[in-house]
């Protein structure tokens, strides 16, 4: 069932070494809010925030999208909203994985909304599907496959979030 190791943990390791370093260096100054959306980006968050050497700020969003169970609806909801006041601040989305990204456009609606200094995305994964992707994707580990991937946070039916490493379920 389990199939062919895409990203070992090394190299995931590797790269969110990379990416803490680019947003260290992205935000010179002011106020930092990382916030994860949970639950896929737990793991990859933990890992990330402690590459990034600047103050910085954490805190959880949980989003649900309905309609039918298989096509992204678009109808998003937050199910729990940040405590933190984002006003003023630098906002950093960080996601699991970028699929058709509505989840993502209707996210970055909502946020900025509520005045921040700016908001960006950094994803661990991105399937690259998105026709006229967001330009706040400022950030993006690796090119994902077109496949079913677990591990390292994402999961199937809950299961396979505690992986160290992503493989791929098809
Ligand atoms: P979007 O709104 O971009 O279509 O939905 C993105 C969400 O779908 C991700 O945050 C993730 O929860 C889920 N998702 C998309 N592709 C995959 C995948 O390959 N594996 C897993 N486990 N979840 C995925
Ligand atoms: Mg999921």
């Amino acid at each position: 069932m389990l199939q062919n190791v895409v990203f070992d943990a090394e190299t995931i390791a590797r790269r969110v070494r990379e990416l803490g370093k680019e947003i260290t260096d992205a935000y010179p100054e002011g106020e930092l809010l990382v916030l994860g959306l949970l639950k896929g980006s737990f793991i990859f968050l933990g890992d990330l925030v402690r590459q990034i050497e600047r103050p910085l700020q954490i805190d959880f969003l949980v989003a649900s999208s309905y309609g039918t169970e298989k096509i992204s609806s678009g109808n998003v909801r937050l199910l729990y909203d940040p405590v933190t006041r984002l006003e003023g601040k630098h906002i950093l989305i960080v996601e699991d994985i970028i699929d058709t990204g509505k989840t993502l456009r209707v996210l970055l609606d909502l946020l900025s909304e509520r005045a921040p200094s700016s908001i960006a995305v950094c994803a661990l994964l991105d399937k690259e599907l998105m026709a006229d992707p967001p330009t706040e994707i400022r950030f993006v580990g690796f090119k994902a496959p077109k496949a079913f991937l677990v591990g390292y946070g994402l999961d199937h039916s809950e299961e396979y979030r505690h992986l160290p490493y992503i493989v791929d379920l098809d």
